[in-house]
């Protein structure tokens, strides 16, 4: 059932008119062109950086570059949070590169969270061509013999991360001149530094500013992020200061048609649609056949490849032959290639996975298609701001059958409406913070005067860290090597398993320890920039996955026993008729096999049993034990457990809507009756070891958060629970015991309360 279309005033017509007046139209709006807002070069620049921006045709700034200038002039620090391509570069570039134009010591470190945007990054700095400037990337791939005359010679370094982290900080007397001149930190796309890794991070960039100090340097921080609802906090928590905020958009923008595409209902009882792939190739094709220069995102390489394949075939080989995947792996050569045939307009569609979006440089396209809600509301807009770049663009999301995105298509406002979700983190989850508390002592002897940069929990910490001893001068790293090598960036748990294809020998990612059993267990299907292998082997001594790459049409999901006991209770309110707590859990988890499940509809093909050992971790949770009243009729089992089993999930489903995350990163368990509470309880808890505080959000947020839920599971169209409302691709019991309606009753007495 769809909502009723509504037509905004939409001038003209539109080549893809006719395609939009189908059935699958769940929701069709249009944003109006906004003219470009202009402020002059201000004359305060140097006249040779003013001179190289003239020769680049630029004479004139968007107001919110002219605004971050201004700011940064002033000695704040920014950030800066304005739509896709609205020229958030040239604002932080301004302040810096004028900067070092005036004074030829002066230095400034940028960081990018890959190799790849930091290479972007480097060509646009050379391509600007300001004299005064020599920027140079210091990265892993750096050869050794270059990397001394860069440290001496470049006044611009990027970098990324994880090199600043083990590269950089550890080794700080190589980089002495540079610290002590050290003026500007360019943090760009900042809305990446949230969960686990921007925990990490902001300790990363405290550890920076420390050492600064000790060199006699106070930098300012200039950070860019795609536009999210809590700038000025994740500046703060990442830096440990506070910024300006700059989010007034001085850019022009065209309008925008805006389609909400929902492939239809093939089965109503069991909630089966047909597959947005097939929806996504058919508009592709059209819009191709119409001249519509489109740009199509998928969630896996492989949905990517089917959509283009799909396409190819519905067109005459002419208009095939211009259509293209987009593929990681490609070098920046083909990409380069492949942007410029887009450009000139002899490629009409691309097809690429959403991982790629960082990285796509493409000016003037038409349309945009989202296949599946990537995650995040600022990842979609940020994959819709390529559409209609030059004239009146269409961009289009269309549904997959998960439980958000048909929340989406049937409540359109919960994601237009919306303000950006927050970017969350936590630096000081001790899970976090100990390493680099440890990193900080072999940096230099940590004492009292450092809790102004590291934050007072880093000195707190210190006692309760392993191989740091307390000395006159401080505490000093007693270990033997430099601890930062042992602290991975992109996880919460200090040993965690790395992940190797056997087949080349390319180290793919890490997975955490409490993790590892559950999504690299032998005979797991493990996804990895959008690509499929299977895991041969989880060789547990040496801390390796050994995978290989995997062509088969199959997924898996383990099965999992998960206890929680509650260790503190830190908050306790009455909210919604109930008591609801907020606290830290120890969760353990043994998976006790897995099932294999068909790509195409979900059908179970196999059930493997596994022989592992149970892991446990501690972390934050919220839990709500519901009042007899609200469970009226429901008190009988199995009805009971179902009933707050379908509840939890849904929660978890929609839980990303008010904190930026991913339903993996949240987990859940729901009991008839706990021992800590005796009684029927529903836990959410961060999946992260020690949390990082999308548990918190959730407590904050659980009016809203419940109420969204209950128009989930009321508006859903299945009739006794589906994969788009309480079904979870990630359930330990396998999506067993789930009431729908038990669900809906639940949270409805909680919010009458
Ligand atoms: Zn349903
Ligand atoms: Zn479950």
């Amino acid at each position: 059932m769809n909502v009723p279309v509504t037509r905004t005033a939409d001038a003209g017509t539109r080549p893809w008119d006719d395609l939009l007046a189908a059935d699958e139209l769940a929701y069709r709006t249009s944003e109006p062109a906004r003219p470009a807002r202009t402020a002059p070069l201000p004359s305060s620049l140097q006249p040779a950086f003013r001179a190289a921006l003239r020769r680049r045709g630029i004479s004139a700034l968007y107001t919110h570059q002219a605004e971050t200038y201004a700011a940064a002039r002033r000695g704040a620090n920014v950030i800066v949070t304005t739509g896709t391509a609205s020229g958030k570069t040239l604002a932080f570039n301004l302040p810096v590169l004028d900067a070092l134009t005036a004074d030829r010591r002066a230095r400034a470190l940028y960081l990018y969270p890959t190799k790849a945007l930091a290479q972007d990054q480097a060509r646009a700095l050379a391509a600007l061509a300001v004299p005064a400037v020599r920027a140079a990337i210091y990265d892993g791939d750096t050869p050794r013999e270059q990397r001394r005359q860069i440290r001496g010679w470049a006044s611009l370094v990027l970098t990324n991360p994880d090199m600043l982290h083990v590269g950089v900080l550890p080794r700080h007397d190589l980089w002495a001149e540079f610290l002590h001149n050290l003026r500007f930190v360019v943090v760009d796309e900042a809305h990446v530094y949230r969960g686990v890794f921007g925990s990490h991070v902001a300790n990363v960039l405290r550890r920076l500013r420390r050492l600064a100090r000790l060199y006699g340097a106070q930098p300012r921080f200039l950070l860019a992020s795609a536009t999210i609802a809590n700038a000025g906090q994740l500046a703060r928590e990442l830096t440990g200061e506070e910024a300006a905020v700059v989010d007034e958009d001085g850019a022009p923008r065209c309008a925008r048609t805006i389609a909400f595409w929902n492939p239809p209902l093939l089965d109503p009882e069991l909630g089966l649609r047909a597959s947005p792939l097939g929806e996504a190739s058919r508009l592709l094709a059209e819009l191709a056949r119409r001249g519509v220069r489109t740009i199509c995102f998928a969630k896996s390489r492989r949905s990517a490849e089917l959509i283009h394949r799909f396409a190819c075939g519905r067109l005459e080989p002419a208009t095939a032959a211009r259509l293209a995947p987009y593929r990681a792996g490609y070098t920046p050569q083909q990409r380069r290639e492949i942007e410029r045939r887009l450009m000139a307009g002899e490629l009409l569609g691309v097809t690429c996975t959403d991982a790629l979006e960082l990285g796509i440089d493409v000016g003037e396209l038409d349309c945009a298609i989202s296949v599946g809600f990537p995650g995040t509301v600022a990842s979609l807009r940020q994959q819709w701001g390529r559409a209609g770049r030059r004239e009146h663009g269409l961009a289009v999301l269309v549904a997959s059958d998960d439980a958000l995105d048909q929340y989406f298509m049937r409540e359109p406002s919960a994601l237009l409406e919306r303000r950006v979700e927050a970017a969350i983190l936590d630096h000081a989850n001790p899970r976090v913070l100990d390493g680099h508390v440890a990193a900080a002592a072999y940096e230099a002897p940590l004492g009292d005067e450092d809790a102004s940069t590291l934050g007072p929990e880093a000195l707190e910490r210190a006692p309760h860290v392993p191989e740091l001893r307390r000395t006159g001068r401080g505490w000093v790293w007693a270990g033997r090597q430099a601890p930062a090598a042992r602290v991975p960036l992109r996880s919460a748990s200090a040993d965690p398993f790395l992940v190797v294809d056997a087949s080349s020998g390319d180290v793919l990612g890490l997975a955490e320890r409490e993790r590892a059993y559950s999504t690299v267990h032998e005979g797991a299907v493990y996804l990895h920039l959008g690509r499929q292998y299977l895991v041969r082997e989880l060789d547990e001594e040496a801390r390796r996955a050994l995978v290989e790459p995997f062509e088969g049409d199959w997924y898996t999901q383990a099965k999992k026993d998960t206890q929680t006991s509650i260790e503190e209770t830190l908050r306790v309110e009455r909210r919604l008729g109930l008591e609801l707590a907020f606290g830290r859990v120890s969760v353990s988890e043994q998976v006790v096999g897995y099932q294999k499940k068909a790509v195409a509809d979900g059908a179970t093909l196999d059930t493997v049993a596994l022989d592992l050992p149970p892991t446990s971790f501690s972390t934050e949770a919220l839990w709500f034990v519901p009042r007899p009243h609200q469970l009226e009729g429901l008190e009988t089992m199995p009805l009971l457990v179902s009933s707050l089993h379908a509840a939890e999930h849904a929660l978890i489903a929609l839980l990303p809507l008010w904190a930026i995350c991913d339903r993996w990163d949240i987990g859940g368990l729901s009991t008839n009756l706990h021992p800590d509470t005796s009684a029927p309880t529903v836990f959410v808890y961060d999946g992260h070891a020690g949390g990082v505080g999308i548990a918190e959000r959730g407590f904050e947020q659980f009016e809203g958060w419940v109420a969204d839920t209950a128009r989930l599971l009321a508006g859903c169209p299945c009739e006794r629970g589906c994969p788009s409302c309480v079904q979870s691709p990630k359930c330990g019991n396998l999506n067993e015991l789930l009431d729908k309606a038990g669900a809906l009753t639940l949270l409805r007495r909680m919010l009458a309360s």
